[in-house]
């Protein structure tokens, strides 16, 4: 990348980062669905496949779709270099796959998405490398946890669906003082909202799924850091294959575009909506990071540009309470995905947390009354309407 690149704001790196042009001038950019690549010689194709010549050979190692995503991805990050993968669990599992041998501990927080709990719990143990599962904002467990063959600590900020926030400051500290690495699931904030290369961690991951599309339309992950680091990855994928797909690498990459609008237009909602739930009489709380009330708030405010678009509630009564409120709703989508330009309503303790056991579901905070918002684009007195119809009910 240009010094000129590096000094361009967000919004313009955002739009303009790393395109590739065809030759046909295009003006947006192309999409490259192709498997392979040819050469104008046998002794050209020799050259790229040994690595003399810069160029593509097969689209598993490299696509320029996917390159141009991954190079936007890392400037809007800060991060010398990133690697997309097919999925956020690929993301999650190639850059585990890259940095890890057996004999290897982690230190994961207990407030991560599911699945990532299952590739450590489950799989990962099955190859050597051990787990310590920790709860997310009480820093001594993560001291006490590590051992001298710690060599990753894994979190995910704000956390879902409470919103509870760590220091990302002190827990790159703590990684780097005992010579770990720090990986954060940036998922929930994106880099339009938080950059937590800039605050010490060492890796980014992302599931692209869900924010950076924007429109629950395709699957993909992206890790993003040091250049040492994610070359780690970019080998186990050339090998392992969870490639990104040119096409939905194209529609990350012009997604990206908006994101820095679509989190703000998203941050805005949520705000009014948690501001509007939490004078409602039918609700006993609200999670959100935005209010006062949460206890994550300061830190909140001070670590990210806004305050995301997911927030959780906890109407008065139980389970049947909650249901009558996802039940009433009309055009907000009964589903578990999020960051999607449409709203979104789930109940974790029956949906997304339904596999924790009751002891673990109390110590996360997830009761039967509590309902997960992803909030959307839709127009804010709409929004209200459609969730006041069950709430009226209550
Ligand atoms: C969805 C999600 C993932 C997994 O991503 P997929 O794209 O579904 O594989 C990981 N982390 C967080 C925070 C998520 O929300």
């Amino acid at each position: 990348m240009s010094n000129h690149q590096d000094q361009w704001a967000f919004e313009t790196q955002a739009i303009r980062t790393g395109v590739i042009r065809s030759g046909e001038r295009e003006h947006s950019e192309a999409i490259y669905l192709t498997s392979s690549f040819t050469y104008d010689s046998a002794e050209q194709a020799q050259a790229v496949f040994a690595g003399d010549e810069e160029g593509n050979v097969y689209s598993r190692y490299t696509n320029p779709s996917v390159k141009m995503f991954e190079d936007r991805m890392a400037a809007l990050e800060g991060g010398e270099l990133a690697c997309a993968a097919s999925s956020g669990m690929a993301a999650i599992l190639g850059m585990c796959m890259g940095l890890l041998k057996a004999g290897d501990h982690v230190i994961c927080s207990r407030s991560v998405f599911g699945t990532t709990v299952t590739v450590f719990a489950k799989y990962l143990d099955k190859f050597g490398v051990k787990t310590t599962f920790v709860d997310f904002t009480d820093y001594q467990q993560w001291r006490d946890a590590m051992r001298p063959e710690t060599r990753l600590l894994f979190l995910e900020t704000p956390s879902n669906p409470l919103g509870e926030v760590v220091d990302l400051e002190i827990m790159a500290s703590i990684a780097h003082e005992n010579d770990a690495l720090l990986m954060v699931d940036n998922c929930f904030c994106t880099p339009a909202l938080q950059q937590p290369l800039k605050l010490g961690a060492d890796i980014v991951v992302h599931s692209t799924t869900k924010f950076i599309d924007g429109q629950g339309r395709c699957m993909g992950g992206v890790a993003v850091g040091r250049k040492e680091l994610i070359n780690e990855m970019h080998l186990w994928q050339r090998a392992a294959g969870a490639s990104m797909s040119p096409f939905n690498a194209w529609n990350f990459y012009k997604a990206l575009e908006t994101l820095n609008l679509r989190m703000e237009a998203h941050c805005r909602n949520a705000m009014a909506l948690a501001q509007w739930l939490e004078e409602h009489p039918s609700v006993e709380k609200v999670h959100y990071s935005g209010l006062e009330s949460h206890p994550g708030h300061s830190l909140a405010k001070r670590q990210q540009k806004a305050f995301g678009g997911v927030l959780a509630f906890e109407v008065k009564g139980g389970r049947e309470q909650a249901w009558k409120v996802m039940d009433a709703v009309s055009f907000i989508s009964r589903t578990a995905n999020l960051g999607d330009t449409r709203t979104t309503i789930t109940h974790p303790a029956t949906t997304t947390h339904c596999r924790l056991s009751d002891e673990d579901k109390a110590r996360a905070g997830i009761s039967e009354n509590l309902i997960r918002v992803a909030v959307g684009l839709e127009n804010f007195e709409d929004l209200k309407t459609d969730l006041e119809k069950g709430l009226a009910q209550l």
